[in-house]
């Protein structure tokens, strides 16, 4: 038997990854306006670095890592996502000392222990980004007006901008006690799940898909209307800055997120299309973070994107894989030789030239050329060889032209690029 890749791990293939190219290149495109650099972290980290960042009661941590003991007995994890990571590194790297103000962006491959189905993988990824050091509201709109940018820049308009506040530790434990009084009032409407959390982690069944819990809660408390001062100051900035750079949102009351490591501003961009996997992209403010990690006590903002869904969306309208701009057909083994020296010439000046290797036939040449979907293709045979011309041809419509092959460079980049 043959071996498979690892259930809910893809391979991302030539026809799929110009898309995840595409997607790529834009996020540094418009991350790098907004003045972010990229950080590159290991894809395994402690396993403590998550328990101690994500939250020991979250799904993530409770059952979808991906945590082994290596030779050593050390624990380690795959991370399941990007922010711990790069919080390690930050603290670690003493980045704070560089600047007040820390912006990064990422990009990578994810990894959780969850039941695969359409956009709910086992190995993912997530292009995220990330603010250290800046707690004013400016900033938590700046990430959302970055956010709303790029998804415009890839043609993707089909989500909305949810908002909601979660308050701090200075607010949040009068209303997490308010709401699992009311849970309780409710307990046997609850899903098993929702039974057990809503003491460890009552805000989570705000979240839960089920629709009995969902009935149960229609009426919860929302943690908007018991914030402190200060977090309510800082909501109301939030949404007037967001209105000052006409950035649409709505505020949805029941969006608590997984991580317990958000304080104030969460966020997620959710669409229609993708059944029940429709968050393509989510985050918000973690201010705290950085000081349990042993860190200075700096505020933080960020979010994360998960690209196999933003791929799932692009659907019919994906990149286009490149095709060669020229096939040169080669008769005989003099005729090949020299094809081989001019293809390789023509690569090397930036252009796409493909040959044959497999001794075909002109004919079989031809027909690869077409299924190869080449602009232009080019016979060499010894006339050719000896005149040191040849007919190019345009295979879009089948007109010919003489041309010399030392500079068929030069003619080629001319047609190529309509002069
Ligand atoms: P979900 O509610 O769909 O489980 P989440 O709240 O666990 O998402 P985050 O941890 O906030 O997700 O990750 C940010 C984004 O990463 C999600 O909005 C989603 O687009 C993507 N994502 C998360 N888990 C997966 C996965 N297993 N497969 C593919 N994409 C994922
Ligand atoms: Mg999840």
């Amino acid at each position: 038997m043959s071996i498979t890749a690892i259930k809910g791990m893809n391979d991302i293939l030539p026809g799929d990854v110009e898309t995840w190219q595409f997607l790529e290149a834009k996020a540094r495109e418009v991350f790098g306006a907004y003045g972010f650099s990229e950080v590159r972290t290991p894809v395994i980290e402690k396993t403590e670095l998550f328990c101690r960042s994500i939250g020991e009661t979250t799904d993530i941590v409770e059952k979808e890592m991906y945590s082994f003991n290596d030779k050593s007995d050390n624990s380690l994890t795959l991370r399941p996502e990007g922010t711990a990571p790069v919080m390690r590194s930050f603290i670690q790297r003493k980045l704070h000392t560089l600047d007040p103000v820390s912006k990064f962006y990422y990009m990578g491959p994810m990894f959780r222990y969850e039941r695969p189905q359409k956009g709910r993988y086992r190995q993912f990824h997530q292009i995220g980004a990330e603010v250290l050091g800046v707690e004013d509201p400016k900033i938590d709109a700046q990430v959302l007006a970055m956010l709303h940018h790029y998804f415009c820049e890839i043609g993707i308009e089909a989500v909305s901008l949810q908002v909601n506040s979660l308050g701090c530790p200075e607010c949040r434990p009068a209303y997490r006690q308010q709401l699992n009084d009311y849970l309780q009032q409710r307990l046997e409407q609850l899903c098993s799940d929702c039974q057990r959390r809503y003491q460890t982690n009552p805000l989570r069944v705000l979240d839960c898909k089920v629709p009995g819990c969902r009935q149960a809660t229609l009426d919860a408390p929302a943690v908007i209307d018991h914030l402190c001062g200060g977090c309510d100051a800082h909501f109301s900035a939030v949404k007037k800055y967001l209105q000052a750079l006409k950035i649409p949102f709505e505020i949805n009351l029941r969006m608590v997120r997984g991580l317990d490591y958000y304080v104030r501003t969460t966020f997620e961009l959710v669409t229609d299309q993708l059944g029940s996997q429709n968050a393509v992209a989510a985050g918000g403010r973690y201010d705290g973070l950085v000081e349990s990690l042993g860190g200075p006590p700096l505020p933080g903002i960020g979010f994360a994107i998960g690209v196999e869904r933003l791929v799932l969306m692009k659907g019919a309208d994906r990149i286009v894989p490149a095709t060669p701009d020229l096939f040169i057909a080669a008769l005989g083994e003099a005729a090949a030789d020299q094809a081989f020296v001019l293809m390789s010439k023509l690569q090397r000046s930036g252009i796409r030239a493909e040959m044959d290797y497999l001794g075909k036939s002109l004919k079989a040449q031809m027909r690869r050329a077409n299924k190869l979907a080449a602009a232009y293709t080019l016979i060499l045979g010894e006339d050719e060889l000896r005149s040191g011309q040849a007919q190019l041809k345009k295979m879009a419509d089948s007109s010919q032209q003489t041309v010399a092959l030392d500079t068929l460079d030069d003619t080629l980049k001319d047609r190529l690029t309509g002069c």
